[in-house]
C-alpha cells in the first residue's frame, strides 16, 4: 500500500489509549509506509499508532435508574388501582399488602410489602417508599 502522504510530522486521527478516544496525533516516526510512532496532541503521550475507532452507536444505558423502573411497575399497576377504592393515608390505619393508598404528597400507591413492626412498602409513582402505619 503506497501512502505518500504521510510523514513525520503530519497530523493524523487516532485512537488513544489514554484519552479512551480518538484523538489529533502527529507523526513522531514512519514505519515504512505507514505510522510509527504518534503523539498525543491532546495527552502528548507518545505510542504505537493505532487507527481511529468507527464511531459507534451510544450504547444502551447500562446503569437502570431504580426510580424509573418502579415508575414502570407503578404505570403497569395503575389500570389495577381504583382510586374511589384508596383509603387515605394515615400512620394509624393496620395496611394489608395490595391495599390501595391515597397518600396527600405521593398520590396513589399500593402497599407491597409489610418491611417490619409499623412498617410498610408502598409503591407510588415516585417510587417505593417506607411508610409507617399501625
Ligand atoms: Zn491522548
Amino acid at each position: 500500500m503506497q501512502n505518500a502522504t504521510l510523514s513525520v510530522g503530519d497530523p493524523i486521527e487516532g485512537r488513544c489509549t489514554k484519552c479512551r478516544k480518538n484523538t489529533a496525533h502527529v507523526i513522531v516516526t514512519m514505519d515504512e509506509e505507514s505510522p510509527g510512532k504518534v503523539q498525543c496532541t491532546v495527552c502528548s503521550r507518545e505510542h504505537k499508532y493505532r487507527p481511529p475507532t468507527a464511531a459507534r452507536k451510544p450504547a444502551v444505558r447500562r446503569t437502570v435508574d431504580p426510580k424509573e423502573v418502579e415508575r414502570q411497575e407503578w404505570q403497569a399497576l395503575r389500570p389495577t388501582m381504583n382510586p374511589a377504592k384508596a383509603a387515605d393515608y394515615t400512620m394509624t390505619t393496620a395496611y394489608k399488602v395490595n391495599a390501595l393508598i391515597n397518600h396527600p404528597v405521593f398520590g396513589l400507591g399500593v402497599v407491597q410489602r409489610v418491611v417490619g413492626p409499623q412498617k410498610i412498602e408502598v409503591l407510588f409513582e415516585d417510587g417505593r417508599k417506607t411508610m409507617r402505619c399501625q
